[in-house]
């Protein structure tokens, strides 16, 4: 941990690409875009480094970090006893926000997946990180960077603004073009089974896969299943439909309370982009209560209504 800010570099350059490389074989963490959201990325035959993620974030070792890799030719590496319709999935949609977890191979280290025979991997869309990965002979753990339960960065400054004390650097590949976190399918059991959901739905998964999703509630495995994650400072209440929405912002402001209200229902794609750097404005504009409209539909509105719901869970602390 240092005083000073990491710097932000522009991720288009050889030199920042070079720079990043030399810090985390030197077991230090750096800030890393993809389409989804920043990273809080480590090497992943670093175990100190992998190490200092968990501590940084002050996220409970028994959440297990997503794997990046530089392509789906590198899959065999990490995985074992890959099923076809996974092979699939990862030809099909990646690069991209699909996070497949799968029987792990004995090079991912235990602290990656917290003592767990599976790993769950995928490869970001985003030019910055594919060619970081590409020069590693390796592959990267980074969940988001931001700290355990609070939002997920979707800009350079917004990691600074983090976790700029503990990391050494944070790359800049402009603002994230989805915004949300992966969509989680578990590859490990019968059935396969969404876990988290994000930009790829059910059905695009259910027609590459040529297999149904299993529907059912699975375990709380993923971070982003617990009732309360994705939390700014203020509260987050949220209102069927833009009238409704309107209506408690008065409501509130008339009690003295300073309310804004989160909608962008006609655009869903912008939405998703423009959710948390909207909570993190809130946060910076002294909001007390974000009024959020949650839109309808699957795909991106049904993983802003879960991101919506679980930052608006009631024990807020
Ligand atoms: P994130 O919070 O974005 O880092 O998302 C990673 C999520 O994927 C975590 O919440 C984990 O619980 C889940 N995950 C990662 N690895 C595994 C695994 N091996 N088995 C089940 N879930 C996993
Ligand atoms: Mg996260």
């Amino acid at each position: 941990m240092s005083n000073h800010d990491a710097e932000i570099i522009d991720g288009n350059l050889d030199s920042s690409i070079l720079r990043s490389i030399e810090c985390l074989k030197n077991d230090q963490l750096i800030g890393m875009p993809t389409e989804t959201v920043y990273g809080l990325a480590a090497l992943a035959s670093s175990t100190p480094g992998v190490k200092k993620i968990f501590e940084v974030k002050q996220r409970p070792t028994s959440h297990p970090l997503i794997l990046h890799l530089a392509g789906f030719e590198e899959l065999d590496k990490w995985a074992i006893e890959i099923p076809k319709y996974a092979k699939d999935l990862g030809k099909h949609f990646w690069p991209g926000p699909l996070t497949i977890i799968l029987q792990r191979s004995n090079l991912v280290c235990d602290e990656i997946t917290g003592g767990r025979n599976t790993v769950a991997i995928r490869v970001p869309n985003h030019s910055v990180a594919l060619r970081l990965l590409s020069k590693l002979n390796d592959g990267l753990v980074a969940p988001s960077a931001n700290r355990f339960g609070k939002v997920s960065p979707t800009s350079a400054h917004h990691v600074v603004a983090d976790l700029g004390s503990d990391i050494a650097l944070v790359l800049d590949g402009g603002h994230c073009a989805v915004g949300i976190e992966s969509t989680i399918l578990d590859c490990t059991r019968a059935q396969i089974q969404i876990l988290r959901a994000g930009a790829i739905t059910k059905n695009e998964i259910e027609e590459i896969a040529k297999l149904n999703v299993d529907e059912s509630d699975g375990e709380a495995r993923a971070s982003g299943m617990l009732e309360k994650h994705y939390a700014p400072n203020c509260k987050v209440v949220v209102a069927e439909n833009s009238a409704q929405a309107v209506t408690r912002q008065i409501e509130l402001e008339n009690a003295g309370v300073r309310a804004a209200v989160l909608d962008f229902c006609d655009n869903i794609n912008l939405y998703a982009k423009q959710l948390y750097a909207e909570l993190r404005l809130a946060d910076a504009n002294d909001i007390a209560v974000v009024v959020a409209v949650l839109p309808a539909g699957n795909g991106l509105a049904e993983a802003i209504r879960d991101r919506l719901t679980k930052a608006a869970a009631s024990d807020q602390s």
